[in-house]
């Protein structure tokens, strides 16, 4: 390969995704995706809510690494992962030794789930679920089993206790907040979304934390902050992930909560670009699908020679719980503002107003979800 390739380590949603907005713009020029994993291409949001539907990790992968590769025309190294990269030289290198030179190099590393600091002598045990091989282990260990405990009462906590509910299991949650999706809903959006999943055979332990957990024959034993005993048969953390910034840090790249960026996607030095779950761009880590969208298509640009900020308008978020329809806009942190809530037992509509009256965000619960689309259009971007 005479001409240096743009390569992007990273075959999740945002790797992928800057490929093939990349190869609308340039034909020609060689990529190279390096993943850790198998590097096939699939859609992470369904993991948690393929339980119940019975859905195979096989039925999740929509095209292999290899098909990927002769559609995007790339280069696919799947099983390898990137050592260091040393932004002087434009060159990386693998765990085997071998070194790559770049023209342009895309971070699309993603995150770690968190790991809860928990005692006991199971606590090595607890499953936690973000990529396919993740789903995979999570439905052999749910093999023969009857209840699940979930750690965490966010987004991706309530979606498997929903699912995990619906595919016949007992379930329960556990979060030290007093409610679930306590950063996303006011307080009544909470309790809406908690009397649904309740209703939906889910029990939730709120305002206290799990503390230790121990294996007792073929049951675990968690103990809860308040004192309280569980027996479970397995235990699924969803307490929230962590940008992987540890191979920019090294390389001497800036890193905050995420991998700092520039609205253009450029990390600290010259030619290298982070974006997805590991990117922080102007103070924002958005660990979604839409901004991983927005950006890719900026960035495929960049990567063409033609310079693109990345734009992100508003950007509601669905959350996958069919006990109880839901979808959120939160305002963006620190906006002053206050929540004015309409509620009856079909659903609920939470809008936060700015100081003037104007949208900021929503919350709209079970019928309060027909208003989505209306409400949408009055929402500010959230990065002009
Ligand atoms: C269960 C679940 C449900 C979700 N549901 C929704 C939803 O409904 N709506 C929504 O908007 N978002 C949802 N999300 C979030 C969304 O899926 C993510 O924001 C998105 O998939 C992240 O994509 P990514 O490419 O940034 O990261 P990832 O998909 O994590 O990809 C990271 C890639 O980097 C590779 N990698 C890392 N380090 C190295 C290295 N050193 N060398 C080589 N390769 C490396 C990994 O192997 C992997 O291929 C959900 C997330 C989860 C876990």
């Amino acid at each position: 390969m005479s001409e240096k390739p743009v390569v992007i380590i990273g075959s999740g949603l945002a790797g992928y995704t800057v490929a093939r907005e990349f190869r609308k713009l340039d034909q020609n020029t060689p990529v190279i995706m390096i993943s850790a994993d198998h590097g096939g291409f699939y859609s992470k949001p369904m993991l948690s809510n393929a339980l119940a539907s019975g859905k195979t990790p096989s039925a999740i992968l929509n095209a292999s690494a290899e098909k990927m590769a002769e559609q995007l025309k790339l280069i696919i190294r799947p099983y390898t992962r990137v050592k260091t990269i040393d932004p002087a030289s434009k060159t990386l290198t693998l765990e085997s030794g071998e070194e790559i030179p770049y023209r342009q190099l895309v971070l699309a590393l993603g995150a770690d789930p968190i790991r809860l600091q928990l005692e006991g002598g199971a606590r090595e045990e607890v499953l936690s679920v973000n990529d396919l091989d993740d789903y995979q282990r999570l439905r052999d260990a749910l093999e023969g089993k009857k209840t699940v405990t979930i750690l965490g009462a966010g987004l991706i906590g309530c979606e498997f206790a929903n699912d995990l509910a619906a595919a016949g299991y007992q379930v329960r949650v556990i979060d030290i907040s007093t409610q679930p999706l306590g950063r996303l809903l006011p307080p009544s959006g909470g309790a809406f979304l908690q009397r649904k999943l309740e209703a939906a055979g889910v029990t939730f332990h709120l305002g206290t934390a799990a503390r230790h957990v121990e294996r007792i024959h073929e049951s675990l034993r968690l103990t809860l902050a308040s004192g309280e005993v569980i027996q479970t048969d397995l235990l699924l953390s969803a307490v929230g992930l962590r940008p992987r910034t540890a191979l920019a840090e090294a390389a001497g790249i800036a890193v905050n909560r995420g991998i700092t960026v520039t609205r253009s996607l450029q990390v600290s030095c010259a030619d290298i670009y982070a974006l997805g779950d590991c990117a922080e761009v102007e103070g924002r880590v958005l660990p979604f699908v839409m901004p991983i969208m927005h950006a890719a298509r900026g960035l495929a640009a960049t990567l063409a020679q033609a310079p693109t900020p990345v734009r992100y308008p508003a950007m509601p978020v669905l959350i996958k719980t069919p006990a109880c329809p839901a979808i959120v806009s939160p305002p963006d942190s620190g906006k002053p503002g206050d929540w004015s809530v309409e509620e009856d037992e079909h659903g609920v509509k939470a809008l936060f107003q700015g100081e003037k009256g104007e949208l900021l965000g929503y919350a709209l619960l079970g019928m309060g979800t027909k208003e989505k689309n209306t409400l949408a259009a009055q929402l500010p971007a959230v990065m002009e």
